[in-house]
């Protein structure tokens, strides 16, 4: 059978909507009034006052009873980031769609594992023996005892060897100190089969990933640490959108899909003479990193139109500023790995939104403003990104053959001060040329020349603070030296 995206998720929609679910819209990236979340970063964030107890009742959030959505999520900062991952490896991305079903005080732990395996393997029709699943096995600390239950709804569908106990990092799922938490069940898939991969769940193997999450929220953590069971319970799952339809596809890779099939071709029309189209090489295999920088570019375009089209852009602070690394990190992988023309990454936009404009119609709506936006931030990167590169290269170089194995804190400072170049993106070239970063010399230059602003600022009195105030928030807000966000956004929750 063949399962194009579109069809995979659509299935999907239909399947839970047969089964009551109301299907609901996805929450834009940036999310409307979460001063906590830096970008929408799973289905649940637009739920959180059902499951806080917190939703009028008579409200349209208040009455609904279960949902499914595709939702559109970034995990590029706060306490999910898998920026550093993107590229590198086969299926994690910075914007993927999580498609999510929900239970809210109507159905529990029993319907919500036999809807899983229904969907999964009648109507995806997926070999049952391809699937792993894990349960929560207790936690003395935690006070936390084994969820028995799910273990034995999936006893019903799977060997006992393939149900497997893990701790509370991967299954037991908390929204803060305090509040509804509870235990949760996950569905790994074997991409190969005819073995026993149970060591290589949960193991960061490409080969048997992890696919669906169901949050079974029954507690109250209250303030004494203690678990108070919860009046109303409730089902919370999501499942990773690309990493479905690359299962479906049979392939072994997200990205050897038709989700990102078309922007390969189009980013192959950009790269200079001679660079090879997208052929799947991962790691020590990929020679000069082509395959990586087409992997990144790839979803480094699908983050800053999404974002862009939810009304945020690049910048300086915060949010913005993740948004301007992860344009630059596409920029110089482009540009310094596919040898790609000037301008080709606002140039991949008309082909991003032509594939997933009729799924989300606020790409077509804002398609001149993402281009423009992305056009001008490219632009503006590309006069300094020539003369940046070489600057790192020969302080690499100049490292390396003194023998050393660190870049100076000061080469990397300059590299952000003079020529833009986030830290992270700097760490990403150093590894290339087999150096480290001394982020802590980095971190004294920033301190230094955020030192030097406030000075120049108190000295200088209150008018040139509006003269200077360009400057001067980038020094205070910018590149706080670490791949995390700016202070402000650590301690997102969920
Ligand atoms: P992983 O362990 O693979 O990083 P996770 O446990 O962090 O995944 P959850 O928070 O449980 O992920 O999210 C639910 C589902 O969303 C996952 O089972 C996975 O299919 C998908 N998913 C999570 N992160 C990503 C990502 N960065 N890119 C693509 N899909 C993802
Ligand atoms: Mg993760
Ligand atoms: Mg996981
Ligand atoms: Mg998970």
């Amino acid at each position: 059978e063949e399962w194009p995206a579109a069809r995979v998720r659509q299935a999907f929609l239909d399947f839970f909507e047969s089964r009551s679910h109301t299907r609901w819209p996805s929450s834009p990236v940036v999310p409307v009034d979460d001063p906590t979340l830096l970008f929408a970063n799973a289905g649940m964030n637009q739920f959180k006052p059902v499951f806080l107890g917190a939703a009028a009742p008579d409200s349209p959030l208040g009455r609904l009873r279960r949902a499914c959505n595709t939702q559109k999520c970034i995990r590029a900062g706060g306490k999910h980031n898998d920026l550093d991952d993107v590229g590198n490896d086969t299926y994690h991305h910075t914007f993927f769609e999580m498609l999510g079903s929900w239970s809210f005080g109507d159905y529990f732990k029993d319907e919500a594992i036999g809807q899983a395996w229904d969907l999964l393997t009648k109507v995806y029709k997926l070999p049952v023996d391809r699937f792993y699943a894990t349960y929560f096995g207790g936690d003395e600390k935690a006070g936390t005892a084994a969820d028995t239950e799910s273990r034995d709804i999936w006893l019903r569908y799977l060997p006992k060897e393939r149900v497997l106990p893990f701790g509370c990092k991967d299954n037991f799922w908390e929204m803060g100190e305090t509040g509804p938490c509870g235990p949760c069940t996950e569905i790994h898939f074997d991409r190969i089969g005819n073995r026993d991969a149970s060591s290589l769940v949960n193991d960061d193997d490409p080969t048997c990933i992890e696919i669906w999450n169901l949050v079974f929220i029954q507690f109250n953590r209250e303030s004494d640490g203690t678990l108070r069971p919860l009046p109303a319970k409730h089902v919370d799952t999501g499942m990773g959108f690309e990493r479905l339809t690359s299962i479906l596809q049979n392939k072994m890779s997200n990205y050897d899909t038709d989700v990102f099939i078309p922007l390969f071709d189009a980013i192959h029309k950009s790269v200079g003479d001679g660079i090879e189209p997208y052929s799947g090489k991962l790691g020590s295999s990929d020679v000069g990193k082509v395959d990586t920088a087409y992997r990144v570019v790839a979803d480094h375009i699908r983050t800053l139109s999404f974002a862009i089209a939810d009304g945020s852009q690049p910048g300086n602070e915060g949010r913005e500023y993740v948004l301007r690394r992860i344009l630059r990190r596409a920029v110089h992988f482009g540009r310094q790995k596919l040898m790609a023309k000037q301008g080709f990454f606002s140039n991949l936009v008309d082909v991003f939104v032509q594939v997933m404009g009729g799924v989300f119609p606020e790409l077509k709506e804002n398609e001149k403003k993402i281009k423009d936006i992305i056009k001008a931030e490219e632009a503006s990167f590309e006069n300094t990104l020539v003369k940046g590169f070489e600057r790192f290269k020969k302080a690499a170089d100049a490292v390396k053959e003194n023998g050393g194995a660190v870049l100076s804190g000061q080469d990397a400072f300059v590299l952000w001060d003079t020529y833009g170049y986030p830290i992270d993106l700097t760490e990403v070239m150093a590894v290339d040329f087999g150096l480290a970063v001394d982020m802590e010399g980095f971190n004294v230059c920033m301190e230094e020349a955020r030192q030097k602003a406030r000075n120049a600022r108190f000295k200088a009195g209150e008018k040139s603070i509006i003269l200077d105030a360009n400057a001067t928030s980038q020094l205070l807000n910018q590149g706080l030296g670490s791949t995390d966000d700016s202070p402000k956004f650590q301690h997102e929750e969920h």
